[in-house]
């Protein structure tokens, strides 16, 4: 996006990627449909943001919702908002987008074509040579590819790098040491929209801590969706959050968009108290009289699990939940039991690694830059995208500021480079 802006104003723009083609993450979010943004008004969109929803409400408000649908419309393709107002394209793929977004770049109808190299791995060096006449190059970069080094000279530099999550589609973080040599302050990269383990059965008791469901929950129960509950958290610093949804027991715990919704919070007291415990409501359609009365029934010679899938329609992932969580005792205690269906913890010992999330925490502190995303102790350089310190839920929310700050930075680089006439409405007619 930033390419975009650039090459309209009329910059020359080179891409340098070290992946073999561009766009491998934006396709990889393909797979899921290809969430773009999100449909809700304005002032709710911004709060999904959490602290940082100021700072990308300035990147969004000239690139909200209804523009990216524009720039889609713009690119030849049409979107659709979906039953909980997300936005996708109309084919929920990322493939015929890229497509035409990238014969866009390379053949505009106004301003400079762009020009990609693949296969380009910058290693972190930039020399900045405050020496050279005006219209010299400014930067000196250096670029591993399969030809070897090569060496690259720039009058500004874009970088949008991306998060640390899913590597293998290019985005590992690895620029995180070198910003910091250069002298920017860097939170670091942390899962966000991630799964997490469980603590393990034991684990309560300290020195016989493990992770991870018992054998029989993972082994029975590994990718099963648990549809329908209610999640509730409520963090050490009061915030609460509860909602209906779904999610997926993976072997060591649990993952998917409600757990996702919640993950920031549940990440950030994990980083405090070394654990958190999120409680789920197994029947929420039911009132706590009635789970208590089904419960409470007689249950004749049937077993507990028959007498529960029976009464409430409690399936085998239900009862291994309520096996794993309460002893024996409480198990066969109606009252604690009912209590237990409907307000059932889950201590959750960690997050899953970075390279498994959707997407990252932490990144370039927006304090070291200014309103157009310029770095302020190194004029000419820009950054962009994920590896910005942000997050948001999924949602459409990711692509979406993601877009917003490209497009912004790449705005801001023009004038940097061209000034303030080469952004007129003509140059940027067509976007
Ligand atoms: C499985 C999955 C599904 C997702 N689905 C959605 C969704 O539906 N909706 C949504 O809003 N978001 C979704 N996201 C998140 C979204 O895809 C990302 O937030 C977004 O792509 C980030 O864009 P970016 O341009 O900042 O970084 P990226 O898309 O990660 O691009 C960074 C680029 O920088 C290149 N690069 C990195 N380091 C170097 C280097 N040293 N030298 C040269 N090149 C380098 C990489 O090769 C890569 O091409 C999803 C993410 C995942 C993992």
């Amino acid at each position: 996006m930033a390419a975009e802006m650039l090459s309209a104003a009329g910059a020359n723009v080179h891409v340098y990627d070290a992946m073999p083609s561009a766009g491998r993450k934006f396709l990889l979010a393909g797979l899921g449909g290809l969430n773009l943004t999100h449909a809700e008004p304005f002032e709710t969109f911004i709060t999904r943001f959490g602290s940082r929803s100021s700072a990308c409400a300035s990147w969004l408000k000239d690139f909200d919702a209804a523009a990216i649908r524009a720039w889609v419309t713009g690119l030849g393709l049409d979107t659709f908002v979906g039953s909980s107002q997300r936005v996708f394209p109309t084919d929920m793929k990322a493939a015929p987008l890229l497509r035409a977004w990238l014969h866009r770049l390379r053949h505009p109808k106004h301003g400079q074509p762009v020009t990609f190299h693949m296969r380009h791995r910058w290693h972190g060096a930039l020399q900045r040579d405050a020496n050279t006449p005006h219209d010299a190059p400014t930067f000196t970069l250096q670029f591993d590819t399969p030809q070897g080094p090569q060496t690259v000279q720039a009058d500004a530099v874009m970088l949008a790098l991306g998060g640390g999550s899913w590597s293998k589609v290019g985005s590992d973080g690895a620029w995180q040491p070198w910003l910091r040599s250069l002298g920017l302050d860097v939170s670091p990269l942390r899962p966000s929209n991630c799964g997490f383990d469980v603590q393990g059965p034991h684990g309560a008791n300290g020195a016989m801590g493990t992770t991870g469901w018992s054998s029989h929950l993972s082994s029975q129960f590994a990718g099963a969706p648990l549809k329908s509950v209610v999640l509730s958290f409520t963090d050490s610093l009061g915030h609460s959050f509860s909602r209906r949804g779904e999610f997926v027991v993976t072997s060591t715990g649990i993952e998917g968009s409600l757990v996702y919704a919640v993950s920031a919070w549940l990440r950030e007291e994990i980083e405090r108290h070394g654990r958190a415990t999120l409680f789920l409501n197994l029947k929420p359609d039911f009132t706590p009289e009635r789970v208590q009365a089904e419960v409470a029934h007689p249950r004749g010679a049937r077993s507990l699990s028959s007498h529960l899938k029976s009464r409430l329609n409690l399936t085998p992932l239900h009862m291994a939940l309520l096996h794993e969580v309460l002893s024996k005792e409480d198990l066969h205690d109606p009252f604690q039991l009912a209590v237990a269906i409907q307000h059932l913890p889950i201590t959750l010992a960690s997050p899953r690694p970075l390279d498994e999330a959707i997407s990252s925490a932490g990144g370039v502190r927006l304090e070291d830059l200014n309103t157009d995303l310029m770095v302020k102790s190194l004029p000419g350089v820009f950054v962009a995208g994920e590896m910005l310190d942000w997050e948001a839920p999924t949602g459409g929310y990711l692509l979406s500021a993601c877009l917003a700050s490209g497009r912004l930075a790449g705005l801001g680089a023009a004038r940097h480079l061209l000034g303030e006439a080469a952004l007129g409405e003509t140059v940027l007619g067509p976007l």
